[in-house]
């Protein structure tokens, strides 16, 4: 009988034709943004290709220009024993372990990354996962449940809220950095909910400032809650030898419950971890669906990093490099005049511009002179705060920063001098 099929097809054909990604109303809004962008002028500063390995410099269409866009931290991604390391597993293993560790099986490199995580951190164990991103997502999302709460810093990454969506439990946000502020939300709030998580980062990307972590410590034993502080941007930054915020406030790693940090950056290569007590990493690798139903690490990835880990151990005078290099960024910025925000001077710096249209048109003055550092714009900033941001590294030299500094206060004294870029653009 053809007629239900019929039916079903004539239905079907009568139907607008509404499912064209393109009529989603939030992809019409970035085209329109987009669109708005072009019709002033203002060229896309993301996504631009790059040739070659970005450092301290980076190749755009060939040219080099200073790079203030990269988490190379300490320099060492292209690093000979890093590249060895990465060709050597690649030979050995070949480009995929092809399955999760549960059924493909351990590899040595494996407990080896994880061993070396677990020393740099000072604490039992570390497991790694195939991103940082992804970490944090399973972690939060599968140790926390409905009925806890989890207190974030308004400004942590994105991946730690899509853990506490995941999750279920309650999340509220106390102002950043504002630890009076956490400590009334506990207060408030602790006798409702059964476990309670704060979660705050080792130095926050946006602003590059960093918690005071032996009163968050204090505030946690206090109201029986557990901590999770992200050292993705910590780790190989703060601390003499680079051993992250516990470092730099001389606090003993173990009193908290969980570090999580990424491969991505200080050790140039992919993937993130936790690190922490062995009952808490034994337990992620039995039951975190992130590292349960996703593939181990590959071999080259993990040769990269055990290298870098060994190199953040034998050479602390790269994190020396990269604090000094801080430091002078931030005293040159603020010497200039310009609006630093809150940064401490560790590896990142934000130069606060105000719309992001302006950051944006200030991104491309400084790209036509040689300097690629890119503008972080509204959402990801408040529309009034937007700002270019300077990853600053190891490998950058003082004449590389002052002539970054100086080039962006000219730039910006004339754009502020034009009246209003945009406003300017629009008439
Ligand atoms: N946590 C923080 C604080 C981050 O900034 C990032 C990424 N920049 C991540 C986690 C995710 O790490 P990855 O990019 O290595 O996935």
């Amino acid at each position: 009988d053809r007629q239900p099929v019929a039916a079903a097809q004539k239905a079907a054909s009568n139907k607008p034709k509404a499912f064209d990604f393109k009529n989603l109303p939030q992809v019409q809004q970035l085209q329109l943004q987009r669109a708005a962008a072009d019709m002033i002028g203002i060229e896309n500063p993301f996504f631009r290709p790059h040739d070659g390995l970005a450092a301290g410099t980076t190749l755009i269409d060939g040219k080099p220009y200073d790079n203030f866009a990269s988490y190379n931290y300490i320099g060492l991604n292209g690093h000979p024993d890093v590249n060895a390391a990465a060709k050597n597993a690649l030979e050995t293993f070949g480009t995929s372990v092809s399955a999760s560790r549960i059924v493909a099986g351990e590899r040595a490199f494996h407990a080896e990354l994880e061993q070396g995580l677990a020393r740099i951190h000072g604490v039992e164990s570390a497991v790694v996962m195939v991103s940082g991103h992804a970490t944090n997502v399973t972690t939060i999302g599968h140790l926390m449940k409905k009925g806890d709460l989890v207190l974030t810093d308004t400004l942590v990454h994105n991946s730690i809220a899509e853990g506490v969506r995941l999750s279920g439990a309650t999340r509220i946000n106390f102002p950043h950095d504002d630890l009076d502020a956490l400590e009334q939300l506990l207060i408030s709030n602790r006798h409702k909910f059964e476990n309670v998580l704060v979660i705050v980062e080792g130095l926050y990307s946006m602003d590059g400032d960093f918690p005071d972590l032996k009163r968050v410590i204090k505030l946690k034993q206090d109201y029986d809650a557990w901590l999770m502080v992200d050292e993705a941007h910590s780790i190989g930054v703060l601390g003499k030898t680079g051993r992250g915020i516990a470092e730099h406030f001389g606090i003993d790693p173990q009193s908290v419950e969980i570090w999580m940090g990424t491969l991505s950056k200080t050790f140039s290569s992919c993937g993130g971890y936790i690190a922490g007590s062995k009952v808490l990493c034994d337990y992620l690798k039995v039951s975190a669906p992130g590292f349960v139903f996703s593939v181990g690490l590959s071999p080259a990835l993990a040769g990269a990093a055990i290298a870098s880990v060994k190199l953040l151990e034998r050479e602390p005078e790269r994190v020396a490099r990269l604090q000094a290099n801080g430091k002078h960024f931030l005293e040159y910025a603020k010497q200039a005049g310009l609006d630093t925000g809150p940064s401490r001077g560790y590896a990142v710096v934000p130069v606060i511009v105000g719309e992001s249209a302006t950051a944006a048109i200030l991104s491309n003055k400084l790209l036509a002179r040689g300097i690629n550092a890119l503008p972080i714009i509204f959402p990801a900033v408040p529309e009034k705060s937007a700002r270019i941001r300077y990853f600053i590294t190891s490998e950058h030299t003082f004449e590389q920063i002052e002539r970054a500094v100086a080039i962006t206060a000219e730039e910006l004294a004339k754009l502020r001098k034009d009246g209003g870029a945009v406003e300017r653009l629009l008439q």
